[in-house]
């Protein structure tokens, strides 16, 4: 009997023993959403349930939010520009008054109302051309967040003028690799590094043991080469590069951030700008339009906002690195100069 009891304790201590030291569970998934490669990395027990639901809540954001998308509630207000507001979801209806906040922080830099330019170039897509300086201008026209009218009553949102139309690629990402985040919290994961084209969250330590490493892209080489790396656990990190969508036209790259000042492609001195953040939705907004604002004002407009940093690459290969974050940034290519001023 006492034997008996003796084996049923050492069997409850092996199986305690065993269930808090078996190999950590991992899953990792790729998919094609919100028009870029998603890939999550997740550890935990409930790994595999928590990217199913965070795999059918980008679809969602995307369903919602695409301007490709004829069905979505962005291709409704469009199609309704000039005409009548459309009511949208809760969601959609705070990400385009989060993104007019990014226009007024980013002095118009970042315009959600970018589209008609964004589809005149057409880059990445099979019509990407140079356009006419008569086409840019009378694009060029189309383009103000002011012209967006927003009705709280009934969470409703217009277009001041016919042909405008409401662009969120410049931040979607971000707002859905939160949308991510807050899932994988639920499911009571500790541990995951979330990639949304580039557009990347790391959740927790690595392994529960360190910082996560992520490289930051060197601008001037195919992907996957580093100019240095950023250890970080918790926070978004979130680059608008002149690499990332681009086409050349006689031996001129013409990339996919415009300069709703001009109506052409940013060409300040800033060819890559990271933000690092606590939400990406700050760090997607923040990013697209420092990039425009050129490195003297993003430099100073980030060192303002609490809790956000960012990585600014020129174009003649100077590295900026804004005060919070310079102890988890290590430059490694020695053909760019560093900077901490
Ligand atoms: P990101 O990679 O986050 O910088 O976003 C770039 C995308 O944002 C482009 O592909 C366009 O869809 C859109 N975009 C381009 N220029 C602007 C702009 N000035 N303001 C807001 N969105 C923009
Ligand atoms: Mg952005």
């Amino acid at each position: 009997m006492e034997l008996l009891f003796l084996i049923l304790i050492i069997s409850i201590l092996f199986l305690i023993f065993f269930t808090k030291n078996k190999p950590n569970i991992v899953s990792e998934k790729s998919y094609y959403i919100l028009g870029t490669l998603i890939n999550l990395k997740v550890f935990g027990k409930e790994s595999e349930k928590a990217i199913d639901e965070a795999i059918e809540r980008l679809i969602d954001i995307d369903n919602k939010m695409s301007a490709f998308k004829e069905s979505s509630e962005i291709s409704k207000i469009n199609k309704n520009a000039g005409i009548a507001l459309q009511t949208v979801s809760n969601e959609t209806f705070s990400l385009i008054d989060k993104s007019i906040s990014y226009s007024e922080l980013s002095e118009g830099a970042f315009d959600p109302t970018i589209r008609p330019l964004v589809s005149l170039w057409g880059i990445g897509t099979k019509s990407e051309r140079v356009p006419t300086e008569i086409e840019i201008n009378d694009n060029l026209k189309l383009v103000n967040y002011r012209d967006i009218i927003l009705n709280k009553d009934d969470n409703s949102i217009g277009l001041k003028k016919q042909n405008q139309s409401i662009d969120l690629g410049g931040i979607a990402k971000g707002y859905a690799a939160d949308e991510v985040v807050n899932i994988f919290l639920k499911h009571g994961i500790k541990s995951a590094i979330i990639d949304l084209g580039g557009n990347i969250f790391v959740l927790g330590n690595k392994n529960n043991e360190s910082f996560w490493n992520v490289g930051i892209q060197n601008p001037f080489m195919p992907r996957g080469e580093h100019i240095g790396i950023l250890s970080l656990k918790d926070k978004s990190i979130v680059t608008s590069g002149n690499y990332e969508r681009f086409f050349i036209k006689d031996n001129k790259a013409f990339h996919h951030i415009i300069d709703p000042k001009t109506g052409y492609p940013s060409s300040s001195n800033v060819i890559s700008a990271t933000i690092i953040s606590d939400n990406s939705i700050d760090g997607d907004g923040l990013s697209t339009g420092v990039y425009i604002m050129g490195l003297d004002k993003a430099l100073d407009l980030i060192e303002s906002i609490k809790g956000v940093d960012a990585i600014f690459i020129t174009n003649d290969k100077n590295v900026f690195v804004t005060s919070g974050i310079r102890h988890n940034f290590k430059l490694s290519n020695t053909e760019f100069i560093y900077n901490n001023n």
